[in-house]
């Protein structure tokens, strides 16, 4: 056996350490874009032991992939194909450790199942508002890592806004307890910011202290019919401006994205779908009561209708119209896949510039590569689209994908760098983009960037090939 294997199991008990029979859940990445192979999989339950663990792979020269509920979307927790990689995968640490009332916080393991901590935080009495669709299975130490976003943003914040500090086990091996829960800590380099987002490639997060918030006393969703993304930007700047803090999601959709969800889910109903060129997806959460949230919706919508910025408007009856209303939205990325292979985007530009930047892009790819069909939707409320290409009806998406998935990706990108927005908004870099990367960040960032890596991370042994090469 390979000596690592055996010291691996020795830190951390033999049933823990994976390296026989089907590895598959934790080799390949979930959009089944690639497969590799591990030299074990590693599953530590405590921070001592994944310190332990990572001091043993240091001193093998054997490199680390983080993993967590290896939902990400840019090929950023699995393994390479070389079979020397060590998958260490945070699964069986995910204990709730403290809830602070009074600092209204939270602190919590790094794998333990986002929806699981919404749900303990629900039960203690407070909001925990990051949200999105993986949440039965991506892990907060993979939200951390990735920054994750989700559907209320605009008014919470992404992980990063949502953290206040870190436990973090360094490449050497050893344990930083940054787990303050301070709201203000001016003593220096921001360390937490630097590993928020680093995508396991500068240590590995084993816990956090997350911020917590009052439950609303009541949270309603709309769903409004609009004319056009112009139209769509409108009532984003109405809705803010009467909803103020309760506007907690603003998600667009297109016809063409919502007519897949129709085709591929006959039982899910979409409002308004033959007569409206966008759908918008409001939420408003209030704390006063849900007759105060109906009525400010009511005045919101009419003001809408007044404006022209809508053509027609439903308010969801229930929390179980609510649920299928956000259902329709989050059955968007499925359909997609139902409906065969397409490329996928999650671009951010300025609000004001998007209505500009989809129809001039739009534009651009009609005439540049015929037959792709765009699925545009997202949270227009963060600036932030899933500016997809799915290949053209009917026809081979394995070859539209190998013939033209680099020209998308060059013209959408060449469009983003234009009006000033950024390759990705939620899901990262990975090794996805870790080479389209150094064409839209500007040398001075990635020689810091590369800096960053290289001090903290001097063997290359985090996640190496990811976010940035060395
Ligand atoms: P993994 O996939 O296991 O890992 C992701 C990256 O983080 C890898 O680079 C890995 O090495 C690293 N990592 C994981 N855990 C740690 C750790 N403890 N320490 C250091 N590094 C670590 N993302 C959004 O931002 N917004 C969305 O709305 C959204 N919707 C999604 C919907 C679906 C259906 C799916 C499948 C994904 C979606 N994602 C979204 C992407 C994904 O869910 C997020 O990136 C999520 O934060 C990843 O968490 P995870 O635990 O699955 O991480
Ligand atoms: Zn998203």
């Amino acid at each position: 056996m390979n000596p690592l294997i055996a010291q691996l199991q020795s830190i951390v008990g033999a049933a823990h350490v994976l390296h026989e029979g089907d590895l598959t859940a934790w080799e390949q990445d979930w959009r089944k874009r690639s497969r590799g192979k591990a030299l074990a999989v590693v599953r530590p339950g405590s921070t001592a032991e994944v310190a332990a663990a990572v001091r043993a792979c240091a001193a093998a020269g054997a490199a680390i992939v983080p993993q967590g509920g290896n939902t990400g979307l840019v090929v950023g927790a699995t393994p390479d194909a070389t079979g020397t990689q060590v998958v260490l995968s945070l699964q069986r640490m995910n204990a709730v450790r403290e809830i602070d009332a009074a600092n209204l916080t939270v602190t919590v393991e790094a794998g333990c199942v986002l929806q699981s901590l919404q749900e303990r935080t629900r039960e203690a009495g407070w909001l925990f508002p990051l949200s999105l669709a993986a949440e039965g299975s991506c892990t907060i130490g993979g939200n951390l890592a990735t920054n994750a976003g989700g559907t209320q943003v605009l008014r919470y914040g992404n992980a990063r806004d949502l953290c206040l500090g870190l436990e973090v086990v360094t490449a050497q091996g050893d344990v930083w307890d940054g787990l303050s829960g301070l709201r203000k800590d001016n003593t220096g380099y921001d360390l937490r910011d630097l590993f928020i987002g680093s995508e396991g490639t500068l240590g590995i997060v084993t816990a956090a202290t997350m911020k917590l918030y009052p439950l609303p006393a009541a949270t309603l969703t709309a769903w409004a019919a609009v004319p056009s993304l112009d139209a769509a930007v409108r009532l984003l700047g109405l809705a803010r401006g009467r909803l103020a803090s309760g506007l907690t999601g603003f998600e667009v959709m297109g016809q063409f994205a919502l007519s897949l969800v129709t085709r591929h889910f006959a039982q899910l109903r979409v409002p308004f779908a033959d007569s409206s060129p966008y759908g918008v997806l409001l939420e408003n959460a209030d704390h006063e009561s849900e007759a105060h949230a109906r009525e400010q919706f009511e005045s919101l919508l009419e003001a809408a209708l007044e404006d022209g910025c809508v053509t027609d408007a439903v308010v969801a009856e229930s929390v179980a119209q609510a649920h299928q209303l956000w259902h329709v939205r989050e059955s968007i990325p499925l359909a997609q896949a139902q409906e065969g292979l397409n490329i996928k985007h999650d671009i951010s530009v300025p609000i004001s510039r998007i209505p500009e930047y989809c129809a001039q892009t739009d534009a651009l790819l009609a005439r540049e590569v015929p037959g792709a069909r765009l699925v545009n939707f997202g949270h227009l409320g963060d600036g932030n689209l899933h500016y997809n290409v799915q290949a053209p009806e009917g026809g081979d998406a394995a070859a539209f994908l190998r013939d033209h998935e680099q020209r998308v990706n060059d013209l959408v990108y060449a469009q983003v760098l234009r009006f000033g927005g950024s390759i990705s908004a939620e899901h990262g870099v990975g090794s996805l983009k870790v080479d389209s990367l150094p064409h839209y960040k500007s040398p001075v960032a990635l020689a810091m960037m590369r800096a960053v890596k290289r001090a903290l991370d001097p063997q290359n042994l985090m996640n190496p090939g990811r976010v940035v090469r060395v």
